[in-house]
């Protein structure tokens, strides 16, 4: 009602008589004022007052004192998850039954046409005052709107998530042919100027495979989808694995690094790749935002039932301000530093979620600017490590025997298939390639490689069934398949060994790894 409306119609009204009755009327225009729905019930539950904003919340007015409408003057009322709730257990109930205050609980009401409304109910019992329970007042809150924009909220969210996930996943598929390419124009000797420009693409390429796998592992995260390959591993296998990842940077940073590995081993559960990219990260922002001749150490202990892992520079400190910020997403200290370096600002997000996921925690620690920065990650450890520790991977696979296997490359990218053919030319196989489902079998049937290496999306017959079409020859049974796929998660792994590969690499495939899947190839024929 508009504003005059409303004087007209309190002059209307007959001007109350004693201070009780005046007291009343206002109470009365105050709650008739209110912008939330107000309304009591006796202690049978029967409505005795409302005022016009829970018409507004209902869509109808109840008759006062009415057996239909107890507890309530809407006819369907649910949970948040979408179940109904009976009036005899709705908020305004409860504070009746219980003698409780139920404040804040979030309702959802159905007006009769159908349009759903979210309030947060604020029920409380009323009583005399000798303590008896005389009635109850319910004020309800009208939060479909902030409900709403929270819901656009979260779909945005999940979009954009979805979208750096598609985004990733297709900026990905270029990179693994032109470092194919580099890696083969580096193996063929090149003229010495070349070589320096050929040094500029290899590290630029690795930087924006390592930026794009970080958006990549991050929107899997967020989206739940990232799955760990957890194993019995050992402290000191992580601190080896990232201080190795680690070096080159640290190095040509010109930074002095201390490793201290723990005096006794430390067994703990969980992803061996996973954890050391964590720590590798961590070292890595430690050469960022060092100065060369700073220091950074690494080490790891063990404190109680945790393994602990430190890594600690003399480099630029966070302010205290910011130390609480720093693991949120695209936070960055100073945006005009190190653009050159190339940071998103997720790497400390994706760093402790990938901790979290191993139900551990990361924190940060600095006295300031200038004072060098500190952070230190707790993941539980286990009783005893594993006797026997996994080799050290290899990455250098240029120094390698040859291995003269007969090998098919099959990708419907055709530069990265002739890249990585070539690639493996010069280390003395025998290469083919083909680039869709049909000539994969074709040439497998005509070549009869002794190594597939065969990509899963291609056109005219996927990867998995010319693998099956390939394994129902009798030539197929002994071929070693190898799927490469842009997934990686335990479900694709799960598919790709029904349909009969013997390994699977995600791409872009890592030639360390499939370096040594073709070496124990080699092996098992000469076995
Ligand atoms: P990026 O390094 O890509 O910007 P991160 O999420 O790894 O993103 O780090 C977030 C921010 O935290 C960095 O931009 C930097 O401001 C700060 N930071 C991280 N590590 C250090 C460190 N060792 N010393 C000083 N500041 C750091």
């Amino acid at each position: 009602m508009s504003e005059p409306a409303l004087r007209k119609e309190a002059a209307r009204e007959r001007q109350p008589e004693s201070a009780l009755q005046q007291r009343e009327w206002q109470f009365r225009r105050l709650l008739e004022r209110l912008p939330a729905g107000a309304y009591t019930c006796d202690t049978e539950g029967l409505i005795t007052y409302y005022n016009p904003h829970a018409v507004q919340i209902w869509g109808r007015a109840p008759q006062l004192n009415d057996p239909v409408d107890r507890f309530c003057g809407s006819f369907k009322l649910f949970a948040v998850d979408g179940s109904p709730i009976a009036h005899s257990a709705c908020w305004m109930a409860l504070a009746l039954q219980t003698g409780e205050d139920y404040n804040g609980q979030e309702i959802i009401i159905e007006r009769p046409d159908g349009q759903r409304i979210t309030a947060l109910a604020h029920a409380s019992p009323i009583r005399d005052d000798s303590g008896k329970l005389l009635a109850a007042v319910n004020v309800l809150v009208d939060i479909s709107d902030r409900k709403r924009a929270e819901d656009a909220l979260k779909e945005a969210d999940r979009s954009k998530n979805e979208f750096l996930a598609t985004l990733a996943h297709e900026l990905r598929n270029p990179l693994a042919p032109i470092r194919n390419a580099v890696e083969v124009l580096l193996l063929s000797g090149p003229h010495p100027e070349m070589q320096g420009m050929l040094d500029v693409i290899e590290r630029q390429t690795r930087q924006m495979t390592r930026l794009i796998d970080e958006l990549l592992d991050l929107a899997r995260i967020s989206s739940n989808k990232l799955e760990l390959c957890k194993d019995r591993i050992e402290l000191a296998e992580i601190l080896h694995t990232a201080a190795e990842t680690s070096r080159p940077l640290i190095e040509a940073c010109g930074q002095e690094f201390v490793v201290t590995f723990p005096p006794k081993p430390i067994a703990l559960d969980g992803d061996l790749t996973r954890l050391a990219q964590v720590i590798s990260n961590l070292l890595n922002n430690a050469a960022k935002y060092t100065v060369r001749e700073g220091r950074i150490w690494l080490w790891a202990e063990r404190q109680g039932s945790e393994a602990v892992i430190t890594v600690r520079d003399t480099g630029m400190g966070i302010p205290a301000e910011m130390l609480p910020r720093i693991f949120d997403m695209f936070t960055q200290v100073d945006r005009s530093l190190n653009r050159s370096q190339g940071g998103l600002g997720i790497g400390l997000t994706l760093a402790r979620r990938l901790v979290e996921l191993h139900d551990g925690t990361i924190t940060a620690h600095s006295d300031g600017p200038g004072e060098g920065s500190e952070f230190v990650v707790r993941l539980p450890a286990v009783g005893e490590p594993a006797a026997a520790l996994r080799p050290p991977g290899r990455d250098r696979f240029a120094a390698l025997p040859a291995l003269s296997l007969r090998i098919l490359v099959v990708d419907d990218n055709q530069d990265s298939a002739e890249s990585l053919g070539t690639l493996l030319k010069l280390m003395g196989n025998d290469i083919r390639t083909a680039h869709d489902g049909l000539e994969a079998v074709a040439a497998a049937a005509e070549f009869r490689p002794e190594v597939v290496l065969l990509d899963i999306g291609l056109p005219k017959m996927d990867g998995y069934e010319a693998a099956r079409a390939i394994r129902e020859q009798p030539w197929g049974k002994g071929m070693v398949l190898i799927a490469a796929t842009g997934w990686g998660q335990e479900g694709d792994r799960r598919l790709s060994q029904e349909a009969g590969f013997d390994h699977h690499l995600v791409k872009p495939v890592d030639l360390a790894a499939l370096v040594q899947l073709l070496e124990k190839a080699a092996a098992d024929r000469s076995a």
